[in-house]
């Protein structure tokens, strides 16, 4: 890969400002400074450096955030905030985006990933990737409900798949349950409570696939998956498994 076009794909400004950067002796590469914005370098093994600050150069990153309630899941919004407010603007350059969406009240994992194959696969309604969310609505849940769930629920022009209802906890005013859906349609969790005559009040997503949130990441957190991690959502999708991911130190 050309050095300039690195530079630009790391967010270090315009094509043409990294070659300035690079012709006025900004950049070395392997300790040597470099002043050839065509000069061919590879991005997984090369040191490179911007006045004197070791860049990560690595292309394929995969991000697990914790969603917090208030930020639209989109990669840039003219006027709310979107989760990737909350990642360094690298991530956007990079092309990380987003698998799927939660609703602006909806909190909990979601994904973010350079590869856009696994992104589509993960995101197939051919592939039945599982998702657990814990709901809070505002009644009761019982067997009927569970019934209802387990049967896939017909509501209007709305239908969803045989989904599982684990309730937590039932009372007269709310209840808290454990969802799992094999696929993901908009609103789905929302639409099949008001199927049952529920409404959703808190909704937060425990899994995607084979991935757990992680506890430790409070809302607003995230941190890049672990190399096994990504091998199990890569292999969910029957994808072959590449190289393990570079890791930085801080990771
Ligand atoms: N189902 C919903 O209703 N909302 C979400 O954000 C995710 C699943």
């Amino acid at each position: 890969m050309r050095l300039d076009r690195l530079l630009g794909t790391l967010g270090k400004g315009t094509r043409s400002e990294a070659q300035r950067m690079i012709r006025r002796g900004e950049v070395s590469v392997d300790g040597q400074v470099c002043r050839d914005p065509g000069q061919s370098v590879d991005p997984e093994t090369a040191g490179i450096a911007l006045r004197g600050e070791a860049l990560d150069t690595r292309l394929q990153r995969h991000v697990m955030l914790h969603k917090p309630a208030g930020l639209l899941t989109a990669a840039r919004d003219r006027r709310l905030p979107t989760v990737m407010d909350l990642l360094p603007p690298v991530f956007l350059s990079l092309g990380c985006m987003p698998v799927g969406r939660l609703d602006r009240d909806t909190t909990g994992l979601l994904l973010l990933t350079t590869d856009g194959e696994m992104n589509h696969r993960l995101l197939s309604p051919a592939r039945h990737v599982d998702k657990t969310y814990r709901a809070t609505v505002d009644g009761p849940l019982g067997s009927g409900e569970q019934e209802a769930f387990a049967a896939g629920i017909a509501y209007g022009d709305f239908r969803a798949l045989p989904a599982s209802l684990e309730i937590v906890v039932s009372g007269a005013q709310s209840a808290t349950a454990l969802v799992t859906v094999h696929e993901g349609q908009y609103h789905q969790i929302k639409r099949m409570f008001e199927a049952v005559g529920r409404q959703v009040t808190a909704l937060e997503r425990l899994s995607f696939g084979p991935l757990r949130l992680d506890p430790a990441l409070s809302p607003g957190a995230w941190r890049e998956l672990t190399p096994a991690e990504y091998l199990a959502l890569r292999s969910a999708v029957q994808m072959e498994q590449t190289e393990p991911i570079r890791q930085t130190e801080e990771t």
